[in-house]
C-alpha cells in the first residue's frame, strides 16, 4: 500500500524475514528496558559567540550482550527509535529517558556545571503518554529546575491531534521547559505553527550543514532558517557542526548555537563532566 494504488509484488521470504527481524529486534528492547542495557550520551551545545558550553544533548545508546567475541553489539537509535516508536515502547523508555537525562542534570549543578539538557521526545510520546504529568513529576522529584530542561520535537508532532498537541505544548511551557524544533527543515512545517506553538529554538537539521559549503541551496537554506528563527525571536542552534569551515559559515550567518562532532561527539555521563570542566 505504501508503494501507491494498482501495484502488484510478489511475496518472497524476504518479507518474512524482515518482519520476524522487526519483532525479534522489539522483543530484545523490551528486554533491554528491563534489564538496564539502555545508557545516556551526552553531547555538548555551545554558544556560538561566547564559546561556553551552555548545553547538552542527551542521546540514548544500547549495546546489546550475545555471544560475539565483542561481548555484545551496538545497536543506533536510528535502528530502534523507528520500531519503538511503532510498538509503543517508545512511552517507556522516554520515561526513562527524561528522568535519567534530569537526574544526571541535576548531578551536573553540584559539580559547578551551569547548564541546560536537551531531551528528544517522539511524536507518540505526546498522543500516548502523558507528558506534562510525566515532566512535572520528574522535576519535582529530582529538584531540577524547568529552565533547565529544553525537549526537542521533530515537526512530525505538528501532523497528528493538533489541539491535543498544541494544548501539551502550552502546558509544559507554562512549567518553564523552553521547547526546541530539531532536523528543522526536513518535515513538513507550516510556518502558521511557529506563531501558534510556544518554540524558544529551531535545531537546523544537519544535512543543510553538511552541505553548506558545496551546495549553495543548502547554504540558502540554512541562512534562511536562521533568519526566519531570528525574526520570529527565537535561537537557531546548528547540529552537525564537523569543521572549521561550517562553524566559520555560521559564524558568518550569526546563528546562536553549535553541536557537533568539532567540539565533541556525545560521550558517557563522567567523560562529559570531564569535558565540560576542562573545556
Ligand atoms: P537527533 O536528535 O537529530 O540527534 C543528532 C544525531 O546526530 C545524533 O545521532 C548524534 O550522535 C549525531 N551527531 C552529532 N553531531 C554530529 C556531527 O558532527 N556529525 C554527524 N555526522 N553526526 C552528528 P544518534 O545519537 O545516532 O541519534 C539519532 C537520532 O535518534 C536522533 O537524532 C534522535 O532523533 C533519535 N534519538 C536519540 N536518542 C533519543 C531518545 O532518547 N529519544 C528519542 N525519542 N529519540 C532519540
Ligand atoms: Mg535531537
Ligand atoms: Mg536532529
Amino acid at each position: 500500500k505504501e508503494e501507491g494504488r494498482d501495484t502488484i509484488k510478489e511475496y518472497s521470504e524476504d518479507f518474512d524475514r524482515a518482519v520476524q527481524a522487526r519483532f525479534q529486534l522489539l522483543r530484545d528492547l523490551r528486554d533491554a528496558l528491563e534489564q538496564k542495557q539502555l545508557r545516556l550520551f551526552y553531547q555538548p551545545q555551545l554558544d556560538l559567540r561566547t564559546g561556553k558550553v551552555i548545553g547538552a544533548e542527551a542521546l540514548i545508546r544500547w549495546w546489546k550482550p550475545d555471544n560475539s567475541k565483542q561481548g555484545g553489539t551496538f545497536i543506533s537509535p536510528g535502528e530502534f527509535i523507528p520500531v519503538a516508536e511503532q510498538s509503543g515502547l517508545i512511552v517507556p523508555i522516554g520515561d526513562w529517558v527524561i528522568r535519567q537525562a534530569c537526574e544526571d542534570a541535576k548531578r551536573w549543578e553540584s559539580d559547578g556545571i551551569d547548564i541546560r539538557i536537551a531531551i528528544n521526545v517522539s511524536a507518540a510520546q505526546f498522543s500516548q503518554g502523558d507528558m506534562v504529568a510525566n515532566v512535572e513529576s520528574v522535576l519535582r522529584d529530582t529538584g531540577l529546575s524547568a529552565q533547565k530542561l529544553e525537549l526537542e520535537v521533530t515537526e512530525s508532532v505538528f501532523m497528528d491531534d493538533i489541539q491535543h498537541t498544541i494544548q501539551t505544548l502550552q502546558n509544559l511551557h507554562a512549567l518553564g521547559v523552553e521547547l526546541a524544533i530539531d532536523d528543522f527543515g526536513t518535515g513538513y512545517s507550516s510556518l502558521s505553527y511557529l506563531r501558534q506553538f510556544p518554540i524558544d529554538r529551531l535545531k537546523i537539521d544537519q544535512s543543510f550543514i553538511r552541505n553548506a559549503l558545496n551546495n549553495p541551496d543548502d547554504a540558502s537554506i540554512a541562512k534562511t532558517i536562521v533568519n526566519l528563527g531570528h525574526s520570529l525571536n527565537l535561537k537557531v542552534i546548528a547540529e552537525g557542526v564537523e569543521t572549521e569551515a561550517h562553524e566559520e559559515f555560521l559564524i558568518k550567518h550569526d546563528c546562536d548555537e553549535v553541536q557537533g562532532f568539532r567540539y565533541s561527539r556525545p560521550v558517557p555521563h563522567e567523560s562529559f563532566i570531564e569535558f565540560v570542566q576542562n573545556y
